[in-house]
């Protein structure tokens, strides 16, 4: 079976990790006869080489100044002329990268090579030349191949055997791969980044306190009278704005008064739709099935997607998307040359309990613990996307930009970093308590209180 897998060398220099589950997922496949493809500088040959020793694994580089700046649109459209030449079985890619954070790219490259796509792949349980089964975060789904999927952190890249040997890696350029050079790079790319700068919204005084004065301080949120939610709607409106589902309302709204809504549906139904309907903008939630349906139709439309969008503007003409980039350290406002505007955008609020209780990857191993101090408060429980990719709390507890948008009247953080993309999930909490041993931990940044402490020492 031929099979090509896309991998990226992230800013850090490293394999995209996601990309290194897809390449581990390729090489348990028996007789599979595995291509990695990449697109970046020539410096991305030495990684691939490495990478040639894992097995019957030969390497493809795209690289040319023509490539350089692309968005997904343009990543996909260059990825999908060299896949044809390789004329693969199966296309295998991580769920998104660590650094671009989109997870845009295998359902733009599946759907410029007219393949199915399955995202957020837990396991492949039946492979055969005619179809593949897999199971993924929104169940159980079956594809006819040639298909493309893209996999979850659901393993271990193995290492290379002593002895193995580096396979020379082909390099290409647009012209090998018959590329129009206006739809590559920078050129080709419909979203632009306008500027960027530090992030600084959700930043609270943080009080810090000792880990016996939780129970006054949970008490002190309780009493405290809730706040408006504040949300600054913009004077100039955008007119003809869709959303997917009810969900992005609350963001819409911000930018828009004429406003439709259309429900889920197939993607090529929803292209349809749009096709026929011309709206000017379309707003997804960040649910995992928009996140696998919102890039299908910006490619069959050939319009720009912006992904996980915190916040939207307008001057009445464009829309503008603003975003967490680098890890969420920077913002970038990011402006769509097509039409129509399309991004995936923070959802509505979400009812809650009075108090809540979010748990992070740092509380993984004194869960029970959480569960007891959840009892106590009776609190509903939550938790950060680093602990629900760990498969130690589910999905639906997720809170953050990928996940819910919560409000209580006490938001408690107990082992949470305080990476942006769980604070936009949170900060509309009415008193947010964070309990972490790290002094620096950047969630006291966005807490009323503080306990520098570990969890075990709370209870
Ligand atoms: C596109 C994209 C979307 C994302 N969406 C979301 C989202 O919706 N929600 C979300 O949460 N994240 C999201 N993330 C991930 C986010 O960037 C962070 O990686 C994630 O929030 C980290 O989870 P964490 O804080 O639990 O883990 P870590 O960053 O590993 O932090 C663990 C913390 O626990 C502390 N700790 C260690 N031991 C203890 C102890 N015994 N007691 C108490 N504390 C302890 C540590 O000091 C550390 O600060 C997204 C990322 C991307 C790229």
């Amino acid at each position: 079976m031929k099979i090509v897998v896309c991998v990226k060398q992230v800013t850090s220099g490293e394999l995209n990790p996601f990309d290194a589950c897809a390449l581990e997922c390729a090489l348990q496949i028996p007789d599979a006869e595995i291509t990695l493809l990449s697109m970046g500088r020539t410096g991305v040959k030495g990684m691939l080489e490495q990478l040639t020793r894992l097995g019957n694994v030969n390497g493809v580089l795209l690289s040319d100044l023509a490539f350089a700046g692309a968005d997904t649109l343009a990543t996909g459209y260059a990825l999908s002329l060299a896949a044809k030449k390789l004329d693969p079985d199966l296309i295998i890619c991580g769920r998104q990268t660590v650094d671009g954070d989109t997870a845009q790219t295998g359902s733009v490259l599946a759907t410029m090579m007219g393949f199915p796509v399955i995202t957020n792949v837990m396991s492949i349980d039946a492979l055969d030349e005619k179809g593949i089964a897999c199971k993924t975060r929104l169940g159980d789904e079956k594809a006819d191949l040639p298909a493309l999927i893209t996999v979850e952190r659901i393993n271990d890249l193995r290492r290379p055997s002593i002895r193995s040997k580096v396979k020379e890696v082909v390099v290409w350029t647009a012209d090998d791969i018959g590329a129009d050079k206006e739809k590559c790079g920078l050129k080709g790319s419909p979203t632009k980044v306008v500027k960027s700068f530090e992030n600084e919204s959700g930043k609270r005084k943080c009080k810090f306190i000792a880990p016996n004065e939780l129970d006054d301080a949970v008490k002190a949120g309780l009493a405290k009278e809730p706040e408006a939610i504040k949300i600054e709607a913009a004077t100039e409106k955008l007119k003809n704005v869709w959303i997917v589902t009810e969900a992005p309302r609350l963001m819409a709204e911000t930018v828009s008064d004429d406003i439709k809504v259309i429900e889920k549906d197939t993607a090529e139904n929803i292209a349809k739709q749009i096709q026929d309907g011309k709206p000017d903008v379309v707003l997804w939630p960040s649910d995992i099935w928009s996140r696998r349906t919102a890039p299908i139709v910006s490619a069959i439309l050939e319009t720009g997607l912006c992904a996980d969008c915190t916040a939207l503007e307008t001057d009445g003409k464009d829309l503008f998307m603003y975003r967490p980039a680098f890890s969420g350290n920077v913002i970038a406002k990011i402006r769509c040359v097509t039409r129509p505007q399309m991004a995936t955008v923070r959802t509505t609020l979400n009812d809650v309990a009075e108090v809540m209780l979010a748990a992070g990857k740092g509380v993984r191993e004194s869960y029970d613990k959480v569960e007891k101090l959840a009892e106590k408060y009776h609190a509903e429980l939550a938790a950060s996307r680093g602990l629900v990719d760990i498969g130690f709390a589910p999905y639906e507890q997720q809170v953050g930009l990928t996940g819910k948008t919560v409000s209580p009247k006490v938001y408690i953080a107990a082992g949470i970093s305080g990476a942006v993309h769980h604070i936009v999930g949170m900060q509309q909490a009415g008193t947010v308590i964070a309990i972490n041993p790290e002094r620096e931990a950047p969630i006291f940044e966005y807490a009323d209180y503080g306990i520098i402490a570990n969890i075990e020492d709370i209870i």
